[in-house]
């Protein structure tokens, strides 16, 4: 947005970011669910990434001890018929191996990074929440919420959102495993600029709610950095949240896709009770919403539905601004290469006049609108 700051001191620390009139690109070109991305310090942090990659474990001194020497060699091979004693093997862990943040734009198709978790340390990472699973980690995000951002992207999520730009953070397995600490890390790195540029971090997705604990605590040690918390939300598991966890969110930017359930089911798969629950759970604690809805020609373009959302967004008294993000197809390439039938194969971005008049109904009910 070009009236934001620009992203300078994350841009510092990320020296070959991209400059912010990408991210205003981005912007114009929106999206689905929250992720306009930006894409300044991208380059730099996906330098860090590979740094931080885990690599190949170097020799310790046991194995190298275990290696057949010169001397040894010839008696190894004299001693073929009995067996040699098998030696024991290093005992394994059966955690997750060791965390490493990539800057990867979530446009990027990330998939199976996963894939060789076992199931049971995938559920006690999600159960315990000292790890997470994150399809991308990106900085200098002006489109992501208040200011300057870093935005985890988070994977899972139980919905099928017809125009779902990144189909592959609905597994989960399909993001790498990170832990608390070491994200922790990587935003303390950030910290005093993002205070700076008036920022902070959200965690997207994927749904964010399908691994609350470790969004919780991840949430909770920013908190403690003194840095601003946002979740980009659909709601539909905000009862998983308590209200002590509540606190710990300072903004929540919450997905309304639709109104009247059959139309929110045809469109996302799942009722849409539940978002609402939580946006008035939100406004009962005081928490601030930022509204979040996409226009799609002949989905959601519709004033009818512009009315009732509007009327439901100011009725609770807590939403700061409506943002209307305008369909777009930055995300088709990912539908065909995951095999997964899109029905939106042939629809173009909404006209301008469309974002207009939805502009205007949300204007017309007392809310900002963007
Ligand atoms: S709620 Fe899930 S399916 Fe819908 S747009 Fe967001 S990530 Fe995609």
């Amino acid at each position: 947005m070009a009236k934001r700051p620009k992203a300078r001191v994350v841009r510092k620390a990320a020296k070959k970011s991209r400059p912010a009139a990408r991210a205003k690109a981005a912007k114009s070109s929106a999206v689905a669910k929250s992720s306009r991305p930006s894409n300044a310090g991208r380059a730099a942090k996906a330098a860090k990434g590979r740094k931080a990659r885990p690599t190949a474990a170097k020799p310790t001194k046991a194995t190298a001890a275990a290696k057949p020497t010169k001397a040894t060699k010839p008696a190894a091979k004299l001693a073929a018929k009995p067996k040699p004693a098998p030696q024991p093997k290093p005992a394994t862990n059966s955690a997750p191996p060791p965390p490493a943040l990539e800057a990867k734009s979530p446009f990027e198709m990330r998939v199976n990074l996963a894939k060789d978790l076992p199931e049971t340390d995938v559920q006690s990472a999600l159960d315990s929440g000292d790890m997470g699973f994150l399809h991308s980690f990106t900085t200098g995000s002006t489109v992501d919420g208040p200011g300057v951002r870093v935005v985890a992207w988070t994977t899972g999520c139980g919905w099928r959102c017809r125009y779902c730009h990144n189909p592959d953070t609905w597994t989960m397995r399909n993001g790498y495993p990170v832990s608390v600490a070491n994200a922790t890390d990587e935003l303390r790195k950030y910290q005093h600029g993002l205070k700076v540029m008036k920022g902070g971090l959200t965690i997207s997705g994927g749904e964010p709610l399908m691994q609350n604990r470790f969004v919780v605590k991840l949430l909770t040690a920013a908190k403690k950095l003194g840095v601003h918390t946002t979740i980009e939300t659909n709601g539909f598991f905000g009862e998983r949240l308590s209200d002590a966890d509540l606190e710990q969110i300072d903004l929540v930017m919450l997905g309304i896709k639709s109104w009247g359930n059959d139309r929110h089911e045809e469109l996302t798969g799942r009722p849409i009770e539940p978002t609402l629950a939580f946006a008035r759970r939100l406004a009962s604690h005081k928490r601030k919403i930022w509204v979040r809805f996409v226009l799609v020609p002949n989905l959601t373009d519709d004033p009818a539905v512009f009315a009732r959302i509007a009327e439901f967004a100011a009725s609770l008294g807590n939403v700061e601004r409506v943002e209307v993000l305008p369909f777009h197809q930055m995300g088709r390439y990912k539908w065909k290469e995951l095999g997964i039938p899109y029905l939106l194969e042939q629809t173009a971005p909404p006209l301008a006049e469309s974002v207009e008049r939805a502009l205007q109904t949300f204007r017309a009910a007392g809310l900002e609108a963007h």
